[in-house]
């Protein structure tokens, strides 16, 4: 262990050199060859460690047992650490829940009471990170040969951070990494060149920020060999930006002169020095390809030697898959890991694997692992509810209520089985469910692999947002309070996330009838708009800052249906198997048939028309 010297690498982590693939393949075989005894040293530590904490003083009582700690400590939600998360922000000692410094809190894209949930970190974690991600490196040169030959186009970008009352830094998990040590002064790792200066990532406006990345990733096009972005949505509206700015950043290219526009000092002096000299050539070979029609295959002709697109494309990216697919021009689509601002997870050790099959499997030395056991809705007759989520698979999933909480160890899942998983990390989460139900879908050496179902209780999904039934209902309930001022009752609604066009937005389908005489009244347009603006200014801050700061989600959409639109659907859902007597109406769709059988019946619709009120924490 290590507490006291920054230097050195936490205890549990290994120390090795990135750039030896062979020493990095050792270190995956050793990690997923002895999980057990790995976690079991993970757990001691972290109780040997944190044992002493207000938190954990109260359920162990000062002893330092696994067995006490797995039968005292109970499985907890956010609402449940969130008083003590609470007292750090306000200047509390961080000791109360991690005998560890907490030196910032990560706020996550999960909201609590509409604000995003805060996790904490410490200063040892940020060399987690890092050797997760060097982790990565021996995975990928495995599968794709050569990629110490090119760089990377990663488009990478920062969102505001705040401080909170006790002056900690609040700030998503990413933003946290990109502005730390171990990311700007990275140790060389020839796998990790980018074609992005660290002051376009690091620059706080998010159009300069795209601009000037892509500026020099396509004037680097010739040694780009492979492109991505964290998230498919991200990278998508990157290529849209593209689609809207590719003149001007031709025009760029050819003149060698930086747009007058970007004038983040740092940005303008990087993009200056790669821009270099006017580039002609190059400029035509850009526009050219841009001028062209059709955008289909546009990444394999602007970056022509690109191997792969990194880009998350499971869970709720999964949506995007067939529009990357269209652009890509038949590249493969990698998702490389699964993380959260609790901890990092997974990787994908086969990286090449279509979307629908990629898997992850959990390292380790990450954090404590446990899972609750997810029941499907034929293997018993319990109470199940439905997720009508962002899954494809619309799988029934269990509540489990606290009192019958059982959890299972990494070791212990079984392959086929459906679990929600639970972490104690090095930063002071003990047994703290995550939210995301997860498959079992095999094994590497003696390492479970899991397929990301999907999140519990989200609906709506676009970019980062995680709307849940609940949002959506507390928001559309302020909604109707307008219409109903006018004499229209709202009968019926549901949603889909419209990413037929990018960025994605929510449509909510209303059924509406005049108080009275039951026909469809009058709407007048301003006061729909304003229904529409209401939702979105009730939906929760993730939702208002990708609508607002990142611009990632666009204007939200009412479409008004027919009388007997809702009936429609629900003969619908009954003909694919729903019990009449237990039918109640989705809150979101996902079948492409059912949304058009909604769609055939809209008479009228509406978006938003201003951007809802955001600001950080
Ligand atoms: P955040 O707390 O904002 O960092 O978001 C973390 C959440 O994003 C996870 O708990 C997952 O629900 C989702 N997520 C992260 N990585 C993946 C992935 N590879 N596939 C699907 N969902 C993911």
């Amino acid at each position: 262990m290590t507490r006291g010297n920054p230097c050195q690498l936490p205890g549990m982590l290994p120390n090795y050199d990135p750039n030896d693939s062979e020493a990095g393949m050792k270190i995956l075989e050793d990690l997923t060859e002895n999980v057990e005894q790995i976690q079991q040293r993970v757990l001691e530590e972290i109780i040997t460690r944190n044992a002493r904490t207000d938190y954990l003083k109260g359920f162990l009582d000062g002893q330092f047992d696994k067995q006490i700690f797995k039968k005292t400590v109970p499985v907890v939600n956010y609402e449940d650490i969130k008083p003590y998360i609470e007292r750090i922000a306000n200047g509390d000692s961080s000791n109360i829940i991690s005998a560890e410094p907490i030196i910032e809190l990560l706020t996550s894209s999960g909201t609590s009471g509409g604000q995003p949930k805060m996790m904490p970190s410490t200063a040892e974690d940020l060399h987690r990170k890092t050797f997760f991600y060097n982790l990565l490196v021996p995975v990928m040169t495995k599968y794709v040969d050569g990629l110490d030959e090119g760089k990377a186009m990663y488009l990478l970008f920062v969102k505001p951070e705040t401080k909170t009352p006790s002056g900690l830094m609040a700030r998503p998990v990413l933003t946290s990494y990109y502005k730390s040590n171990n990311f700007k002064n990275r140790p060389f790792n020839r796998f990790n060149v980018y074609t992005s200066p660290d002051e376009t990532i690091l620059c706080s406006d998010s159009k300069q920020s795209m601009y000037c990345q892509l500026l020099c990733g396509l004037v680097q096009r010739q040694e780009v060999l492979r492109v991505g972005a964290v998230f498919a949505s991200a990278f998508l509206r990157a290529i849209k930006f593209l689609e809207h700015n590719w003149k001007e950043l031709c025009s760029n290219t050819r003149t060698g002169h930086v747009s007058d526009w970007i004038t983040d000092p740092g940005c303008r002096k990087v993009v200056s020095l790669v821009l270099n000299k006017p580039k002609p050539e190059l400029a035509d070979l850009i526009e050219h390809e841009c001028n062209s029609k059709s955008w289909e295959g546009i990444i394999k002709k602007l970056w022509p030697r690109t191997k792969y697109i990194e880009v998350i494309v499971t869970g709720s990216m999964a949506q995007y898959v067939s529009t990357l697919e269209y652009y890509s021009g038949g590249i493969p689509l990698v998702s490389t890991m699964y993380a959260s601002s609790e901890c990092y997870f997974g990787i994908n050790f086969k990286p090449l694997s279509k979307p629908w099959d990629v898997s992850y499997t959990l390292i380790p030395n990450m954090a404590y692992f446990e899972f609750l056991p997810v029941k499907k809705k034929s293997e018993d007759g319990a109470q199940y509810v439905q997720c009508n989520g962002v899954c494809k698979e619309n799988c029934m999933e269990k509540e489990t209520e606290k009192e019958d909480v059982e959890t299972v160890e990494l070791v212990d899942v079984k392959l086929g089985q459906y679990y929600e998983l639970v972490v104690t990390t090095f930063t002071g989460l003990y047994r703290y469910r995550v939210g995301d139900i997860l498959m079992v879908t095999g094994f590497h050496n003696k390492a479970p692999q899991f397929r990301f179902v999907h999140r519990r209780n989200v609906v709506l999904s676009i970019d980062t947002d995680k709307t849940s039934e609940e949002d959506l209902l507390k928001a559309v309930t302020k909604a109707k309070v307008i219409v109903e001022s006018l004499g229209i009752l709202l009968i019926e609604y549901t949603s889909y996330a419209d990413t037929s066009s990018i960025p994605g937005h929510y449509v909510l389908f209303w059924e509406l009838t005049s108080k009275g005489n039951n026909h469809l009244p009058v709407l007048d347009p301003k006061i729909m708009e304003q229904c529409c603006s209401t939702v979105e200014e009730s939906l929760d801050s993730v939702y208002r800052r990708c609508r607002r700061k990142d611009n990632s989600i666009g204007p939200l959409e009412i479409r008004v249906v027919q009388h007997g639109t809702f009936d429609a659907l629900m003969d619908f859902c009954v003909s694919q198997g729903s019990s009449v007597n237990q039918y109640k109406t989705p809150r979101c769709i996902k079948s492409g048939e059912a949304i058009n059988i909604l769609d055939s019946r809209v008479v009228a619709r509406f978006f938003s028309q201003k951007a809802p009120f955001w600001e950080p924490v």
